[in-house]
């Protein structure tokens, strides 16, 4: 495969015990532009010898990351955090090339990286533990807060960079060593944020990364003893496989899903900012966003001039190559994800959905599909159940708060959750009522280090942000002393 790759590409090497190189056979995966479809470079393939070498560094690594004092560690993650920023503007064009989200989106990305990064070298600094008041004046007793141990990571191509770092720098600041199973179709940024902290000092074996063929790395990885610990972003369907085995093998997991977030806007909702804000969340990454807006239920005194503005700014959205200036919105990441789009339209429109806007592939070179809009969606559409991931929003009235919630609530998904109203007392309701993880009313507030980040049923356990955000990277040792 090897041989046919055009000489002008960026190769990907795996990071195994603080080493660039190769898988030991030699294997390589292509990545394609999106955008253009041609391949772009490649990326090592590791064999299940490359993984029991990057299993036996962590088992090094933990010694050596927490015999580092903890400022310093957490200094470390803060230039880790620095010198991603720094790089940003030669990181980014590779997260655009790969990926295909326009290039001020990839720029932000690795900036909003850096944040977290950032965020997370001040939350090293206090993985505070307790002494709980004992029944005996003579007794002291401590709770103490510990790593968990080695982590592996796994995570997809939508948000590459940022969706490492999430679990990369918490697993860092608790004093985890980790392997990173990064996304084959989108590896060359995820390299860049491995190599912004071996730059930044982390010791060999800390940080590990590695690609190849994701069932075969997550089962070997989630069953070996050395890992304790594995976070999971993806599907639902993924999801629940992995979370599965680590239960058979007794590990710690945090696992962030897909979602179908559902948006309620209520008859006195500012519909103009309801339009502008929703619509620039629904088509950002192309839709590829897990907590993107997608069952809009609109209050019926206001859903015709909701519908209107929202196709409205579905059509102005430029699509093009996300190198282009001018360019709002990229292709799609990858090829499958244009027929189960197309696949999801016409099943809507068989069964009477109203396509107001986009629906289909735009040429034939490159991923792109248009920014879509379909309205009066029936239930027994596929796309009213299944998470669509792309630039497609369903619109549908309602007459009833309780209808609405109810609707809200009727998939097993509770990832993200919108709002739009200027009832306070309706915005209560719905914050107590609305089965979510999250939930932002008036504005798009969600995914910054500080606040929480997760879902409940289908969508997974364990926050990546916020206040909770460590948590799932400590143990508790309770010490008891007389
Ligand atoms: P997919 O389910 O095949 O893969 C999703 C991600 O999981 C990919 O990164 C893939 O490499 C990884 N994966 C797949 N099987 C795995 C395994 N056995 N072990 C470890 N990792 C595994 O789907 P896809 O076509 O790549 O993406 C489309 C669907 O994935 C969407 O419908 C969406 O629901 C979901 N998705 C969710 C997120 C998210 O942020 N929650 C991100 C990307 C994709």
């Amino acid at each position: 495969m090897a041989a046919n790759l055009p000489d002008a590409f960026v190769h990907t090497k795996l990071l195994i015990d603080g080493e660039w190189r190769d898988s030991s056979d030699g294997r390589k995966i292509r990545v394609i532009d999106p955008a253009t479809e041609e391949i772009f470079g490649s990326v090592a393939h590791a064999t299940l010898g490359d993984l029991d070498e990057a299993l036996a560094a962590t088992e090094t690594g933990a010694f050596a990351w927490v015999a580092i004092p903890l400022p310093e560690r957490s200094k470390i993650i803060r230039k880790a955090g620095e010198t991603l920023r720094a790089r940003a503007a030669t990181i980014a064009p590779l997260l655009t090339r790969e990926q295909g989200k326009p290039l001020a989106e990839a720029l932000l990305e690795v900036n909003s990286s850096a944040d977290f990064i950032e965020w997370f070298a001040e939350e090293a600094r206090r993985t505070y533990g307790k002494v709980i008041p004992s029944r005996w004046p003579h007794v002291r007793q401590l709770l103490i807060k510990e790593p968990v141990g080695p982590v592996a990571t796994f995570t997809p191509w939508n948000f590459p960079i940022v969706a490492i770092v999430r679990k990369l720098a918490a697993a860092l600041a608790a004093g985890c060593p980790v392997i990173v199973k990064g996304p084959e179709e989108t590896p060359a940024s995820v390299a860049e944020v491995a190599r912004a902290f071996v730059d930044a000092g982390v010791p060999r074996g800390v940080v590990n990364l590695v690609y190849g063929d994701p069932a075969e790395i997550s089962r070997y990885l989630i069953s070996h003893p050395v890992i304790r610990k594995i976070s999971f972003t993806g599907s639902t369907s993924v999801g629940k496989q992995l979370a599965g085995l680590a239960g058979l093998h007794m590990k710690r997991v945090t696992m962030e899903l897909g979602g179908h977030a559902p948006v309620i806007v209520t008859e006195d909702a500012d519909i103009k900012n309801a339009v502008s804000t929703l619509a620039q969340i629904k088509f950002r990454n192309a839709g590829q966003i897990c907590i993107a807006p997608t069952r809009f239920l609109i209050h019926e005194t206001v859903f015709e001039r909701f519908l209107k503005g929202f196709v409205q700014a579905a059509q102005a959205i430029k699509v093009g190559n996300g190198f282009d200036a001018s360019t709002q919105m990229g292709p799609l990441a990858n090829e499958r994800r244009i027929p189960a789009l197309a696949e999801f339209v016409a099943d809507a429109v068989s069964k009477g959905a109203d396509l107001r806007a986009g629906g289909h592939r735009i040429g034939n070179k490159g991923y792109f599909f248009e920014p879509t809009v379909l309205a009066h969606v029936p239930l027994s559409a596929r796309v009213m159940n299944e998470e669509p991931f792309g630039p497609l929003a369903i619109i549908n009235p309602y007459s009833d708060l309780d209808d609405a919630i109810a609707e809200a609530n009727r998939l097993p998904y509770g990832l993200a959750s919108y709002a739009h109203t200027k009832s306070l007392a309706t915005a209560h309701e719905l914050a107590s009522r609305i089965e979510a993880g999250m939930l932002t009313i008036n504005h798009n507030g969600l995914s910054f280090p500080e606040v929480s980040f997760g879902g409940v049923k289908d969508s997974g356990y364990g926050s990546e942000g916020g206040p909770d955000a460590m948590e799932p990277y400590l143990s508790s040792r309770f010490v008891t002393m007389a």
